[in-house]
């Protein structure tokens, strides 16, 4: 799970792909969980996306034949 700390700016929570601290809000992390108990993903928006990108190009090649 993602650690967080409260800094003079408000909480921060660190990203456990990049390790690198972000504000612990929707606009840095994505949003998980029930909408009445909201949690942030463990991964940074960056991150998630970086590893959405991945998946879908190792999806690809699987599909790509080596006809063409
Ligand atoms: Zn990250």
């Amino acid at each position: 799970m993602g650690k967080e700390k409260m800094t003079e700016i408000g909480l921060e929570r660190q990203c456990t792909k990049c390790h690198d601290w972000w504000p612990a809000t929707r606009e840095f992390f994505y949003a998980t969980g029930r909408a009445d108990h909201p949690k942030l993903h463990s991964w940074c928006k960056a991150c998630y996306e970086e590893g959405r990108k991945d998946k879908r190009a190792a999806s690809r090649r699987l599909q790509t034949g080596p006809q063409d």
